[in-house]
């Protein structure tokens, strides 16, 4: 009698052709991805991106205290930029932050997806133009802007998900910033869908 007569062995699990290229791309995805809890401005990382307005010249919220620790030179830089269209985004030094680069964008006022992930891919485009490769997001729109968290926060995974799927080689880290204990839960909730791990 053989093995095979005694035993129902099961049925071999059918392999999608690029199923083992697909589990370890969704590993690279997510060891490129992390959330750190506190100050943007504290970061020593190539870019920190700013939730400016459209005028770039300062305001309240992550704006406000980024060019606070940024000091007056970035100021006088962002006033050569002539202003940044909502969606849109400009790279200017980091002067006195530990940052070297800051990537300033303008999110919707209020819920316009595609103008927030605008926001991320524009900001991420920049990144890898300049050849840099670590980069810290604030939740752009969600303070002043009025941009609801749970969405925002969709919006922001869908697309710099999207974006590392196509430049995975290009960007080394996407760091989430989180600086409200609600975008804490909110961001602990979901990022797992957008970077699974096995
Ligand atoms: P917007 O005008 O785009 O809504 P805000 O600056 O008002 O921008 O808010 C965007 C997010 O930045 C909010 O979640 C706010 O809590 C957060 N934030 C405020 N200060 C800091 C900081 N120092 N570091 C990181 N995030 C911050």
């Amino acid at each position: 009698k053989s093995l095979s007569d005694s035993i129902k062995l099961p049925e071999p699990i059918e392999m999608k052709e690029n199923c083992a290229i697909n589990i370890s791309k969704n590993e690279i995805l997510a060891e490129k991805i992390s959330i750190f809890e506190g100050d943007i401005t504290t970061l020593g990382i190539d870019a920190i991106v700013n939730a400016a307005n459209s005028t770039l010249m300062g305001g309240g919220g992550v704006d406000g205290v980024i060019h606070r620790a940024a000091g007056p030179s970035l100021k006088e830089e962002c006033s050569t930029l002539g202003g940044c269209p909502t969606g849109a985004a400009k790279i200017t030094g980091g002067y006195k932050l530990p940052a070297r680069y800051v990537i300033h964008t303008v999110g919707p006022q209020g819920e316009q997806t595609e103008k927030l992930k605008k926001c991320y891919r524009n900001s991420l485009d920049i990144l890898i133009e300049k050849k840099l490769r670590t980069i810290a997001f604030p939740c752009i729109s969600t303070g002043i802007y009025g941009y609801p968290n749970l969405p925002a926060a969709h919006a922001a995974a869908y697309q710099v998900r999207k974006f590392l799927e196509d430049n995975t080689d290009k960007v080394d880290r996407v760091i989430f910033c989180l600086f409200l204990d609600e975008d804490k839960k909110i961001y602990k909730g979901i990022l797992q869908s957008y970077f699974p791990i096995s």
